[in-house]
């Protein structure tokens, strides 16, 4: 454990951040409570924006990067872990503030990690990842709302493609929901129909500016595009439904007017994984694995190698990576 390891870091390049891999050493890690050596992460689309300098996730530099993290506890300060526990840390501000999993080894604070699902490898709760958790979390927020209950009429998962999308729609089908996926890829039809998809409709739809209120078309959607996609959705989405929305992947904006709120009672429930609490995270683990099909997973994830970071996260901004990347760390 004396010997260097290599980690993908964001650091300042002319007042840029820039990322690249470093030798580190465990005295260089920070004086957190639990020692883990991490097996595997992941890539999701922040890790893209963080890893490509496309965005600025990073608010301290050097950083490193990687908000997923699942390993084995090597030394623990703590009287919640030990030596050996297989554990998983999704967000609390890793790549943003703390440091985070593009790294062999990381010291954390005891109380991000969660102990690793029974139902669930290492490397498949990784294939899951911040993507496939925050899936379980927007799932679980439209049954708390409860409209979808009635399966009158579809779900809607826009992004459908992608790391959330994907998870998202398996799960929806596996619980007996009609999905539709909205995607820019027709090629990918087949594969989203093999995670439970039912219907399509083409993401070029909901892009162009649409009326306040349209036809109810969706009984609830998890939205990952945000944008005029979003207001769309929420323009098609039927008396008392909700939108779980995620994600920005087609802007951070919303122009969107009040009408389905106020005339449909239609509700916008946020939804955020970064700082979400551990009840909340404990449940949406449940969900995945209660619900979560393994032949699907398997379908949705591959794995790369952390050299490959740099080219994975320019992929994943240009929306061109289906599914989830496992990134092995060693
Ligand atoms: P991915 O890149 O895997 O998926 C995003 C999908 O969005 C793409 O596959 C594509 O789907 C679609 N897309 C991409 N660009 C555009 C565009 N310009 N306009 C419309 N659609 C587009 O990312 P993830 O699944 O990892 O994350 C999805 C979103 O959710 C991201 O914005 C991410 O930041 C956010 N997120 C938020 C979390 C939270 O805590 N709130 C946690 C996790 C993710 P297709 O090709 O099928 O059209």
């Amino acid at each position: 454990m004396t010997d260097p390891f290599r980690a993908l870091m964001i650091v300042d390049q002319d007042g840029k951040p820039k990322a690249e891999f470093r030798e580190l050493t465990i005295a260089d890690l920070p004086d957190y409570d639990v020692l883990v050596e991490i097996a595997y992460s992941t890539l999701n689309y922040k890790d893209g924006l963080a890893v490509s300098g496309k965005g600025r996730i990073a608010r301290r530099l050097p950083m490193v990067a990687g908000i997923d993290m699942a390993g084995t506890v090597v030394e623990s300060r703590s009287p919640d872990w030990k030596p050996g526990d297989k554990v998983v840390a999704n967000g609390w501000g890793m790549s943003e503030t703390e440091w985070g999993a593009y790294s062999l080894y990381q010291r954390v604070k005891p109380e991000w990690l969660i102990r690793l699902p029974e139902a669930f490898d290492i490397k498949a709760t990784m294939a899951i990842g911040t993507a496939g958790y925050t899936a379980a979390l927007c799932v679980d927020a439209l049954e708390d709302w409860g409209r979808i209950a009635a399966k009158d009429l579809p779900v809607l998962v826009t992004g459908a493609a992608g790391g959330v999308g994907s998870t998202a729609i398996s799960l929806l089908s596996a619980k007996g929901y009609e999905v539709t996926a909205s995607t820019g890829r027709p090629d990918t039809h087949d594969y989203l129909k093999s995670l439970g998809a039912s219907g399509f409709i083409d993401r070029s739809s909901l892009t162009e500016k649409g009326k306040p209120l349209d036809k109810e078309r969706f009984a609830g959607a998890v939205d990952t595009v945000g944008s005029t996609t979003l207001a769309n959705v929420l323009a098609q989405t039927a008396y008392g439904g909700a939108v779980a929305a995620c994600g920005l992947a087609g802007g951070m904006d919303l122009p969107a007017t009040v009408a389905p709120h106020i005339l449909r009672g239609v509700a916008l429930i946020g939804i955020d994984s970064v700082m979400a609490p551990l009840a909340k995270r404990e449940r949406a683990w449940k969900t995945l694995a209660d619900h979560l099909d393994k032949a699907h997973l398997d379908r949705i994830a591959r794995v790369e190698p952390l050299s490959d970071l740099p080219k994975l996260a320019e992929e994943i901004v240009a929306g061109r990576i289906r599914g989830r990347v496992v990134i092995d760390v060693k």
